[in-house]
């Protein structure tokens, strides 16, 4: 039986007011809505904070990004190392977001999930396809691509120890959500590919639905058989809504 997983997103938002907010409202709610693990992803800018609210609480939290290099003159990168010194167990990788503006790769994001592996962090490993591609009957190929490029770079054994969150790019943001069929048809072909490699590791890695899931939509969606969780945007900056998503994670 798979753990569900709830993580927060909170991309490029916040204060150090409105983390503290947001991290008390947290707290306060969620040892009693959840038998869910769960994480926030903060900008790295605050991650000292977020050690200093979280340590000691049932709430993990992560980065959004991690660097393939160990230090040196990369200028605004964040190394795993320095992820971890903040005592980070996770960090988001592949973000449709960063894959589309900062031009990241398949290679690029299958060195920096072995870079998380290697700083002993969890890899929130992101995939999905556009409308375009959807529609363009290539959805299948890509997320195969996406998956394929990890397996290749760092081993099946190694994508294992990763966390899978499958985020369709029109459902991100968009308040538009793929419905749980939907989902769950690209939850169970996630897997399969996996399994044509090691069905082991296909039975045991947690694959997260990302893309405008809400209170409203949650429990639907992670009530499917091969939906562990959520990765949430928006309603990870609203206390009540998150927590709503917590409860809704709940086998
Ligand atoms: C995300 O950014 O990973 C995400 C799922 O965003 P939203 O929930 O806002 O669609």
């Amino acid at each position: 039986m798979r753990q569900p997983l709830v993580a927060g997103n909170w991309k490029m938002n916040g204060s150090r007011d409105s983390v503290k907010a947001l991290l008390d409202g947290l707290k306060a709610g969620i040892s009693t809505v959840t038998t869910a693990e769960v994480a926030v992803c903060c900008p790295h800018a605050y991650l000292a904070d977020v050690q200093a609210s979280l340590s000691g609480s049932a709430i993990a939290w992560g980065g959004q990004d991690v660097s393939i290099h160990d230090s040196g003159a990369y200028t605004g990168e964040t190394a795993g190392s320095m992820l971890t010194d903040f005592g980070a167990k996770f960090v988001i990788i592949g973000h449709s977001e960063r894959r589309q503006y900062h031009g990241e790769t398949d290679q690029q994001v299958a060195e920096k999930f072995s870079a998380a592996r290697k700083n002993g962090l969890i890899p929130l490993f992101c995939i999905g396809e556009t409308l375009e591609e959807r529609e363009g009957g290539v959805m299948e190929q890509v997320i195969a691509r996406q998956v394929d490029a990890v397996i290749e770079h760092c081993g099946i054994a190694m994508l294992g120890e990763g966390v899978i969150a499958y985020e369709p790019v029109w459902a991100i943001g968009t308040g538009v959500t793929a419905s749980p069929e939907q989902a769950q048809e690209v939850h169970a072909f996630i897997r399969a590919r996996i399994a044509e490699k090691d069905a082991t590791v296909a039975e045991k890695i947690q694959i997260l639905y990302g893309g405008s899931m809400n209170p409203a939509n949650a429990a639907e969606l992670m009530a499917q058989m091969d939906i562990d969780g959520g990765l949430i945007g928006g309603a990870s900056l609203k206390p009540d809504d998150f927590l709503a998503v917590c409860t809704a994670a709940n086998r």
